[in-house]
């Protein structure tokens, strides 16, 4: 740290350099970890109500440590993102989400997922590069446009200018476009009127308490309206039990994914519906 004249600073300067290190060492180990093959993916099923077939999955990423063992992704994405490393083990992503999902439908023909969800950081969407890249896998995987959605959280889309653009640029090309945790955020429904957006992921909040009434059962109530006004698809985030599943269906939520439905596995079983929905 470079010397100051108040203490105070100097404490200052050397907690900042405190703080460089640890995050240049954590890059360092990401880096290593993505090297070293130690990052994997699992898909969770989107399925459409109320028959409970797949019609989608989402890929999640996962890392198992060596000795630490299994590390959320809630730990370490933000930790990527900051150290810059996202850009990297994002299209590592992208590209294994890719080739997976034209294997599957190459394996399970018709009965293998239409659509395959990526979640894009802030930070990737940024890079000028980004939708060359996404056409260069697409032409790499021979994956179709269409069969690709890309999950963006609405900071992502206001980081500046070339977030937009780079949206645009990808929608364009025919690849869809998810608002993440829609809802959550401080101007989800501006974003709508600015952002090509062809899918709404409804946050797991106003799921949770979609069988009470009150505020939450309004909110998810009006954003299904919002959707079908626009022509969106919207996705019931986060659905854990029949009764959510029942009352989504009720309200007139055609997709959902959830605990419910499946959790994020290597390999979901498309040969076989999961839960239905019962329609009262
Ligand atoms: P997200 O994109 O909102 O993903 C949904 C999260 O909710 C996932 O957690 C999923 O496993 C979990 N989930 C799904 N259904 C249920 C349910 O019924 N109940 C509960 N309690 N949770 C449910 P996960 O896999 O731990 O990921 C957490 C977050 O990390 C993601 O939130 C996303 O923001 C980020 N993330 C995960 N994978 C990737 C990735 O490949 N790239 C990027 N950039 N971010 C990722
Ligand atoms: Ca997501
Ligand atoms: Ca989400
Ligand atoms: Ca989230």
């Amino acid at each position: 740290a470079k010397r100051a004249g108040g203490g105070r600073h100097l404490r200052y300067t050397a907690e900042l350099d405190a703080q460089a290190t640890v995050r240049a060492r954590a890059g360092a180990e990401l880096r290593e970890a993505l090297e070293a093959g130690q990052f994997h993916l699992v898909y969770q099923p989107i399925v459409q109500l109320p028959e409970g077939r797949i019609v989608s999955v989402e890929a999640l990423v996962r890392w198992s440590h060596p000795e630490r063992g299994f590390v959320s992704p809630a730990e370490f994405v933000p930790i990527a993102e900051e150290t810059g490393l996202i850009v990297e083990l994002g299209e590592w992503i992208l590209r294994q989400a890719c080739a997976r999902a034209v294997a599957w439908h190459r394996e399970y023909g018709a009965a293998a997922p239409q659509r395959i969800s990526v979640n894009v950081s802030a930070r990737q969407l940024a890079e000028p590069g980004f939708a060359g890249l996404v056409a260069a896998v697409l032409t790499e995987t021979g994956l179709r446009p269409e069969q690709l959605v890309v999950e963006l959280t609405e900071t992502a889309v206001f980081d500046g200018g070339q977030a937009l653009r780079t949206v645009e640029a990808l929608h364009r090309r025919g690849v869809r476009i998810a608002l993440d945790d829609f809802g959550t955020g401080h101007s989800s429904l501006t974003l709508l009127r600015t952002v090509p957006v062809d899918v709404l992921k409804v946050d797991k909040s106003f799921v949770d308490k979609v069988t009470m009434a009150g505020r939450h059962a309004v909110i998810a109530t009006a954003l299904i309206q919002v959707s079908d006004g626009l022509g969106l698809q919207a996705v019931a985030e986060g659905v854990e039990t029949a009764e959510q599943a029942e009352e989504l269906f009720r309200l007139g939520y055609r997709l959902a994914q959830g605990y419910h439905f499946g959790k994020p596995v290597a390999q979901p079983d498309f040969t076989r519906a999961t839960r239905a929905v019962r329609v009262r």
